[in-house]
């Protein structure tokens, strides 16, 4: 299995981003119940690597390949064998590989939904950021059809959004294990929809949703410019809505910003509450990072409280970035056998703290390169596919993959919510091109300059 996998991926990736990623990796176990695929590497980094980068891509290919999607989850190879020892002194794996087969908690509807245990109300730090949302979200979880219907929560990425949806999930779940709540990204809604059409079975698929009695519907701005999708989905939502069921949808956007979704589908969200998540302040993002060491049984210590300050001084807007960059000091601790400290933190963190990483943003990419080929950023966001707009834009694309650490879906989202796919087309072909072209290669480094500066 893992040599068609393998032969999926060299097709879609460079020679040299095969052989680093894929090659020294393997299938270490397959759960069919779970429709998990293990894969194990000795290298930690290419762990991350597969986990963050390559996730998409992984499960896409194993798709292929086994007929049906699974989650696939990479670990190292010594993690597989301590996780049959003790659990104790292992940090923390990134959420998504955090659950465990007992952790799963699962809708009766359909039990391949699960929730991340680890996204509960309790977990879900409350600051002036995200308290109107929240309380709007507990509010839905504890009266569902009578608080608020539909919700509407919308942030940027990484401000929990789909925290906050699951964790409505699981207490209504906690207190009604027989209500049918469904929780799907509109990525999600969207695949099994197509799938359905290409079966035959849109019956099916229309009497699974109406059979919903809480539908949770994340990033629902996925389905800009998929009419099929959008009308499907207008049509579960009317049913639902009729049938005075409750729906929470949430968006990278308010309502009116999400321009390409149809107007019909745009209105009914104003029907009622419309929560916003902004960026945590400062004493907000030390307290998540205080909550989380304790959930991870770390003692805090004056030197972790001084690198959880640290972190939440530098990482100001995403809580999964923040989160990450906890993680990665933790675990990097383990690793080395070397104490948390300030200067520890720092030595993991450099590219984020001592180079002031984060100071390069996409924005700011998108606005050098569209200055540096007088076209201007909303041509490099809008769907254009005309080669004097199409080519930088493709160099932006790279450029965003090279200087930040944002996935290829990321990337595509940001310049016109393209598919990952094609960012990774963008990126292997500007890489392509400089090897040629020693003028573009010369222009990209000068473009690299200003950025930086
Ligand atoms: P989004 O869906 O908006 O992109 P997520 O819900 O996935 O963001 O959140 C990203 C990460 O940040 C998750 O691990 C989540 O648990 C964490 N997180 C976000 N907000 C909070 C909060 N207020 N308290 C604790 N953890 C949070
Ligand atoms: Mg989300």
């Amino acid at each position: 299995i893992w040599a068609k996998v393998l032969s999926n991926i060299k097709e879609n990736i460079t020679q040299t981003s095969y052989s680093t990623w894929f090659l020294p990796a393997s299938i270490h176990r397959i759960d069919d119940e779970l429709k998990i695929v293990y894969i194990q590497s000795e290298k930690s980094f290419n762990v991350n690597i597969l986990n963050g980068r390559y996730k998409k891509l992984l499960e896409d290919s194993v798709e292929a390949v086994l007929g049906s999607s699974y989650r696939v989850i990479t670990k190292e190879t010594t993690e597989y064998e301590k996780e049959g020892e003790s659990l104790r002194s292992v940090p923390e794996p990134p959420a998504q590989t955090r659950l465990k087969n007992k952790d799963l908690i699962t809708s009766g509807l359909n039990k391949q939904k699960l929730f991340n245990p680890r996204y509960t109300f309790d977990n879900f730090v409350v600051g002036n950021s995200n308290k109107y949302a929240q309380t709007a979200a507990m509010a839905v979880a504890e009266s569902p059809s009578q608080a608020y219907n539909p919700l509407f929560i919308y942030g940027g990425s990484g401000l929990g959004k789909t925290h906050l949806m699951h964790a409505i999930g699981i207490y209504l779940l906690e207190h009604n294990p027989d209500l049918n709540v469904l929780y799907v990204s509109s990525e999600m809604f969207t695949n099994e929809l197509i799938k359905a059409l290409g079966d035959n079975k849109t019956r099916e698929f229309k009497n699974k949703y109406r059979k919903v009695d809480v539908l949770l519907i994340d990033d629902i701005q996925f389905l800009e410019g998929k009419e099929t999708t959008q009308e499907e989905f207008f049509y579960t939502f009317n049913t639902l809505y009729d049938l005075n069921k409750q729906i929470v949808i949430s968006s990278d956007r308010p309502p009116n910003e999400l321009v390409r979704l149809e107007d019909r589908l745009r209105s009914r969200f104003a029907w009622n509450l419309i929560a916003s998540l902004s960026p945590a302040d400062y004493e907000t993002r030390v307290a998540i990072l205080m909550k989380k060491a304790q959930n991870n049984k770390l003692e805090v210590t004056d030197d972790i409280y001084d690198v959880i300050c640290l972190i939440a001084e530098k990482i100001t807007d995403n809580i999964r970035e923040l989160e990450g960059a906890f993680n990665r000091i933790i675990s990097f601790s383990s690793l080395m056998h070397e104490k948390i400290d300030r200067n520890f933190a720092k030595r993991i963190l450099k590219d984020i703290v001592v180079n002031g990483g984060d100071s390069v943003t996409p924005e700011k990419i998108k606005t050098v390169v569209s200055r540096h080929y007088n076209i201007t950023v909303k041509d490099m966001e809008s769907s254009t596919r005309q080669q004097t707009i199409a080519y930088p834009r493709q160099i932006a694309m790279y450029l965003c993959r090279e200087m930040t650490d944002y996935s290829f879906e990321k990337i595509g989202n940001l310049f016109g919510n393209r598919h990952y796919s094609t960012v990774m087309h963008a990126c292997e072909k500007v890489q392509k091109d400089m090897a040629k072209d020693d003028s573009l290669k010369h222009d990209i480094d000068q473009l690299k300059a200003k950025i930086e500066n």
